[in-house]
């Protein structure tokens, strides 16, 4: 899922560079980078993956997983995926004025089904396997993406901070967040930095789940 909104319910962590005195107060309406979302998405299509194009992100503080109230609840306020990482990363990068875009790999039912008791609440044992299932399609798709990534966006991430009354500052930077649903498998944001270093930076993509699961890919 290409996610386009998210609901912060963590707490305690450190959400802004600017902590005073100057504050700056920037549009969180459309966190996501719409180009790169759309990118990713014409991508994902043409390797015939099973994606959704929008949805929006629940953040919890975990490491625990939900409660089935609360996933119930989730559910009911029609959120769409779960997860414990994706908020701060994608306002700090909205103040580094960069480019963000979130994949979320759906790998389980969180507290599980109702109504389908042989769907269980997610162990983190679950996470992993499905994870590791898909740590493929995950590396080509990102191969196929950051390549294509354009120098000049088309889009007003550049501007956040000019938006909110602070300087511009100059070139494209980007970044990109990936995530497992539910439990505390969130693997860590990868935070990359210029459009011409792109591929370089691809070679030395690390994505490194909590859990300890790490995977390269190849050049
Ligand atoms: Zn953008």
């Amino acid at each position: 899922m290409i996610c386009d909104q998210f609901i912060d319910r963590t707490t305690g962590r450190a959400d802004t560079y600017y902590r005073g005195p100057d504050v700056v107060h920037i549009s969180a309406a459309d966190p996501y980078c719409p180009e790169l979302r759309a990118l990713a998405g014409r991508i994902a299509g043409q390797q015939s993956l099973r994606w959704r194009p929008a949805g929006t992100v629940v953040v919890v503080q975990g490491p625990r997983f939900s409660t089935r109230a609360e996933s119930r609840w989730y559910s009911r306020m029609g959120w769409d995926i779960v997860g414990m990482t994706q908020y701060p990363e994608v306002i700090l990068a909205r103040e580094l004025e960069m480019c963000y875009l979130n994949l979320c790999l759906v790998t389980d039912y969180d507290a599980g089904l109702e109504g389908a008791p042989e769907v269980g609440a997610v162990q983190a044992h679950d996470v992993m396997r499905v994870l590791a299932e898909n740590i493929v399609r995950v590396r080509d798709l990102l191969a196929a993406t950051i390549p294509m990534i354009p120098a000049e966006p088309s889009c007003n991430c550049q501007r956040s901070l000019e938006a909110a009354g602070y300087k511009k500052k100059k070139g494209r930077d980007w970044g990109l967040g990936l995530q497992g649903r539910g439990s505390g498998i969130t693997i860590s944001a990868a935070l990359l930095r210029t459009g011409e270093e792109a591929v370089t930076a691809l070679s030395r993509l690390t994505i490194e789940a909590r859990s300890g699961v790490s995977y390269s890919p190849q050049k």
